[in-house]
């Protein structure tokens, strides 16, 4: 039986204002327009994980104002369960004002407001009250407070679930937390930064030529991470899932892609929605690059996601037989041990399969 994905995270509304130029400090420019998003990793992420059809619940905090009705009510519209998202009182919603000149610069203001109010006490209850999570995976991002991560990743493992976290930002993260992954998910640049805390500077400085053997490095230097794996994402070159016994290199589908905004919340979504499917890591990794991929070509970041049918024609796989839509998530679920796969999901796969239709690694952005 599949599981459920409960993302723990941040949810914002971006406010984009795109103009021909960005201003400097004290200046207006105007002639602008307007244009007002859904936002905030665990938002994205979880509607990524719906999008493809896995029952899946957002854990987060909004504040008592209009922003925070239209952000529940936009994940509620996509399938996501809110029962767990937390409004606090005399809280802001979480806003991020961006500016985008003709060239595509930016320039963003966040103001994390309730994302930050939510403690960890209210994730350990959010999370306590959904009974045993075998066979579910916790996937936690890091625009709420670390303690909250912290807590999320411990209390969803101690439930039975497959924690996953996707250390983005990575300023402030500790080994501590980053331990209490099954997998974590750094993109380049976050893997650099958390080589930086953890491993020295040094290793910061490699990780941009060889991210392989920094994860590597990073992993043999947390304790007890026997049997997890770090996964770094690599852009148009896909992923590299580092376990201490090895590494399996996941290549990207080569794509048009026209606005990477998103791609690594597609991947995170796409990769706990995989692992709950009861998949192994590397069949799981194969969807979340393609998930990743396939985000690239739409734009907008929410917006981008891809939705399930859309995923099937990518990978090639045919539509399931039609059946009714997964809209309830059920506090505690009976399944029975017949129906669990034996096999954990984030353990070496024994053989690998074929890789997804027409692996191409594409050109290297960073090249
Ligand atoms: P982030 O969006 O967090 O910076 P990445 O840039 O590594 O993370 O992208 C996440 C995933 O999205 C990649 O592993 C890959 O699967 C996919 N992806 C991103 N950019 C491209 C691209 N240009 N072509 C194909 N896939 C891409």
């Amino acid at each position: 039986m599949s599981g459920r994905v409960i993302v723990v995270g941040s949810v914002n509304v971006d406010l984009v204002v795109r103009a021909a130029r960005l201003p400097s400090i004290g200046e207006t420019v105007t002639g602008g327009t307007f244009e007002r998003h859904h936002g905030g990793k665990g938002g994205n992420q979880s509607v990524a994980a719906a999008r493809l059809g896995r029952p899946t619940l957002f854990v987060g905090a909004v504040g008592d104002d209009a922003f925070g009705a239209e952000a529940r009510q936009a994940l509620a519209a996509e399938h996501v369960d809110v029962s767990r998202l937390v409004t606090i009182p005399e809280a802001a919603t979480g806003v991020a004002v961006i500016l985008v000149d003709a060239q595509g610069e930016n320039m963003i203001g966040v103001a994390s407001g309730a994302n930050a109010d939510l403690v960890p006490e209210m994730v350990a209850e959010a999370i306590g009250r959904l009974g045993p999570l075998d066979g579910d995976v916790v996937l936690a991002c890091h625009e709420i407070p670390t303690g909250t991560v912290a807590e999320a990743l411990r209390v969803g493992r101690a439930a039975g679930a497959t924690t996953v976290l996707n250390p983005a930002p990575a300023a402030g993260l500790d080994a501590g937390t980053v331990v209490l992954a099954d997998v974590l998910t750094p993109n380049r640049s976050e893997l650099t930064l958390l080589a930086g805390t953890i491993l020295g500077d040094a290793a910061a400085h490699e990780a941009a030529d060889d991210p392989v053997g920094v994860a590597k490095r990073l992993l043999v230097a947390l304790p007890a991470t026997d049997g997890h794996a770090i996964v770094v994402t690599l852009g148009a070159l896909g992923a590299r899932i580092v376990r201490r016994e090895g590494v399996v290199e996941v290549p990207a589908p080569s794509v048009a892609a026209i606005d990477s905004t998103g791609a690594g919340d597609a991947f995170n979504g796409a990769l706990a929605a995989a692992i709950a499917e009861r998949r192994s890591l590397e069949d799981a990794c194969r969807r979340a690059v393609a998930a990743g991929a396939l985000a690239t070509t739409q734009a907008g970041a929410r917006e981008g996601m891809p939705g399930a049918s859309a995923f099937r024609a990518f990978l090639g796989e045919p539509d399931p037989e039609p059946r009714a839509p997964a809209v309830a998530v059920p506090d505690s679920r009976a399944a029975t041990s017949s129906e669990q796969e034996p096999r954990s999901p984030i353990a070496p796969e024994p053989e690998l399969r074929s890789p997804i239709p027409e692996p191409d690694p594409g050109p290297d952005p960073e090249a």
